[in-house]
């Protein structure tokens, strides 16, 4: 048997299992081997027959072997006697008047057996237990049962599935350890690292992790693999930071002295000193003769806009190296369309009085700033034109949605791409900007959502990070509160007095969980629909409401945010999925229902939406349950403005899985756990860069160098 063998090639399979197999993507003898036990089966907090005590009850869990139907001569009873094993010891049973259970009771696997302890210290017995076999080890008829295994005290329970039993799992595992297959795979983990962690070598572990003798050995081995995992994917990572530096970008000469013309052209803003930070961080990027690759996290209306539009006007104001006319180009990627059109009209307010021209493309149409025809705004043009004039580096700074990265969208010399709010906007992604003109891009990524340490480093490892961890002045804290049911009334009270003022309001629907993404758009919409109606018609007749959700076309959508910046709607009813970014500063009140559905970084971006200006705004959270866990998230919004806190105490209540909405991130749970061990991942990634510097081939780590790839295509969905 070979790691690299297809399990069918050594194993009988009937077609429930093979479908199970296949579902948990198990195909080889390795991903047998890597396919680990949620928990074990053991005996801690119960009875260990090295220890028991007579005259007591106890409960145990072993095997059962050599069990026998008897006659005792002295009482002339019939009993069944036979022996017990776990892995501190043996101890005899005895059943009275039931000389079945000889045949009923499962001999070599594991169960679990309470009864009675008779007999002395030195030599107990136990009578009359009950005996159920460990959940998962059922038998399923195809393996005997082997009664030469090794006892244990420790059983090993598998992620449930159907159509295939932990029992399988210990018993096909149990046949790949007696082969040594598990002795021929090739440790990703180089020596020195291990003895330096003094982690277990790999077939060590990976026995300690299927058959542990011990509790601390399964704990040891769980740190390896954990371990393991976050190496792998941190060596991935410092491959692509190690290729970025051979790249060569549009080094932007005296870049800070540009982003500084920029900021002193302003007339009404001063940039923070968050602001002026992260600026410092990318001038200096931005001049260097490599592609910069940054994650600029900032809160919600921290103002990441101005720092794009700062970046842009270095690169928009430099020529092409070697030229004597034209500029470098920007491209701007917004996750929706009305981000888009938002964002374009936002670089127009900072650009006006500048020489500066930016296009808009969308699937919905094009535009143009400066016009010849409106003066001070924007035109539309037609696709092709636009395209011409990027094509020929006319227009300089082009903003649209992920349609940017289309084949047909050729610039002339794109030196920064800015990317708005899109996680999953990786290596495939940025390579396409790539070949879009001679030299690799520099690129800015920029989200609102903060990312604990553990979960950036690990995530976004191939990139710098620069961090706004301070709001413009004059922001209001938002008052956040957790509406029950009998205080809707006192809610909506509120809500009448801040519209009476002449504000405005957001009541944002639950995200429904489905996972069929056109469904869902329709069920949301449906929930937003419904939401609408009854706020207009039972709540505010004298109010307008209108509604914005994704399953509108474009056009109805721009209508719907054009009335509600304008006024002319007072309560917008909304589906989670559109309103990322809107930028409404009247709008002071937000309502969230079936609020325990987001994480604690959705409900706090949501809650940005309302902190745009200096009025006192209001967060009213109204959760359609009343589990103490949910509301125990609530509360910590309740409490805390900050939004790397709240991230932290995501993490730490729902794990890294829900941070960012239920995503497929191609981690395991265990690596999910490890992500809540910082130690684990500054290890990780220091461990991972030392042996990319020492070997940036990976020729010394063919293992590793495997793996890291393979793990980086799945993390990247490609
Ligand atoms: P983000 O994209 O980080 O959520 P925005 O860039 O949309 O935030 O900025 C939010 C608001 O704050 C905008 O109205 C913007 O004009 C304003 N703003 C940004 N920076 C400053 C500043 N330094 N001083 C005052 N207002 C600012
Ligand atoms: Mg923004």
């Amino acid at each position: 048997m070979r790691p690299e063998d297809p399990i069918v090639k050594h194993f009988r399979l009937v077609p429930t299992q093979q479908v199970a197999l296949r579902k948990l993507k198990l195909n080889s003898i390795e991903d047998l081997l890597y396919h680990f036990p949620v928990r074990y089966e053991h005996a801690g907090g119960e009875g260990r027959v090295h220890a028991l005590v007579p005259k007591t009850k106890v409960s145990l869990i072993g095997m059962f072997s050599k069990l026998e139907a008897k006659k005792l001569w002295k009482s002339r009873r019939t009993a069944t006697e036979g022996w017990f094993e776990d892995g501190t010891g043996k101890v005899k049973v005895l059943w009275f008047n039931q000389p079945y259970i000889a045949k009923m009771t499962p001999q070599g696997v594991p169960v679990r057996l309470s009864g009675m302890v008779a007999g002395t210290p030195e030599k107990p017995y136990i009578t009359n237990p009950e005996v159920s076999v460990l959940a998962g080890h059922e038998s399923t008829g195809l393996f005997a049962a082997n009664t030469d295994e090794n006892a244990t005290s420790l059983f090993p329970v598998y992620p449930e599935s159907a159509g295939i039993t932990s029992r399988w799992f210990f018993h096909a595992l149990a046949r790949v350890f007696e082969s040594g297959a598990h002795k021929l795979l090739s440790d990703p983990i180089p020596p020195t690292t291990r003895e330096q962690l003094h982690l277990p070598e790999l077939g060590t572990a990976l026995v300690w992790m299927h058959v542990p003798e011990e509790e601390r050995h399964t704990q040891t081995a769980r740190k390896r693999f954990a371990f393991e995992e976050m190496f792998v994917l941190h060596t991935g990572k410092m491959l692509e930071r190690c290729a970025n530096t051979h790249e060569d970008s549009f080094p932007i000469l005296d870049a800070q002295t540009r982003v500084d013309t920029f900021l002193n052209s302003l007339e009404h803003l001063k940039p923070t000193g968050a602001q002026t930070r992260a600026l410092t961080d990318i001038a200096r990027a931005l001049s260097s003769p490599h592609p910069m690759a940054r994650l600029l996290e900032g809160d919600v209306g921290s103002g990441k806009t101005l720092v794009a539009a700062a970046a842009a006007y270095a690169a928009i104001t430099s020529r092409p190296s070697g030229r004597t006319s034209g500029t470098l180009q920007v491209a701007y990627m917004a996750p929706t369309e009305i981000l888009a059109q938002q964002h374009f009209e936002s670089f127009i307010r900072y650009f006006k009085h500048l020489p500066v021209s930016i296009g808009l493309i969308t699937g919905s149409g094009c535009k143009k700033f400066p016009s010849k025809t409106a003066r001070g705004g924007a035109t539309t043009i037609s696709r092709s034109q636009l395209l011409k004039w990027v094509a020929q580096g006319e227009i300089a700074f082009v903003v649209g949605t992920h349609a940017l990265i289309q084949k047909s969208i050729q610039f002339k010399h794109l030196a920064l791409a800015v990317v708005d709010e899109q996680h999953r906007f990786g290596t495939a992604q940025r390579r396409a900007l790539a070949r879009k003109g001679d030299a690799t891009p520099h690129f800015l990524s920029m989200t609102a959502t903060p990312i604990p340490r553990t979960l950036a480093l690990t995530l976004y490892g191939d990139l710098d990070i620069s961090v706004i961890d301070e709001l413009p002045p004059g922001r209001a804290k938002v008052t956040t509160r957790i509406i029950g049911a009998d205080k809707r009334d006192d809610m909506y009270t509120t809500m009448r007095r801040e519209l009476a003022t002449g504000r405005q309001a957001y009541v944002i629907c639950p995200r429904i969980e489905e996972p069929d993404p056109t469904k869902l758009n329709a069920l949301m919409a449906k929930s937003a629909k419904a939401e609408a109606k009854r706020l207009q018609k039972d709540v505010f007749p004298e109010y307008v409401v209108g509604l914005l959700h994704g399953a509108m076309t474009p056009t109805e959508k721009d209508t719907a945010m054009r009335d509600f910046e304008n006024g002319n709607i007072h309560i917008l009813v909304a589906t989670s999925v559109v309103e990322v970014g809107v930028n409404v500063p009247n709008a002071t009140v937000i309502v969230i229902e079936g609020a325990e559905r987001f994480g604690l970084s959705q409900l706090h971006q949501l809650r940005g939406r309302v902190q745009r200006s200096s009025h006192a705004p209001y967060c009213f959270l109204a959760p359609d349950t009343k589990s103490a866990l949910s509301l125990k998230r609530l509360r910590a919004l309740e409490k805390s403005s900050d939004g790397f806190e709240l991230a932290e105490a995501d993490l730490q209540l729902r794990g890294a899985g829900d941070l960012f909405g239920s995503q497929q991130w191609g981690v395991s749970d265990l690596g999910m756990e490890a992500l809540k061990n910082p130690r684990l991942i500054e290890a990780a990634r220091i461990e991972a860069q030392r042996v990319v510097e020492l070997d940036p081939s990976l020729a010394k780590h063919p293992a590793l160098a495997l793996r890291a790839a393979a793990t980086s295509r799945e993390l990247h969905g490609e």
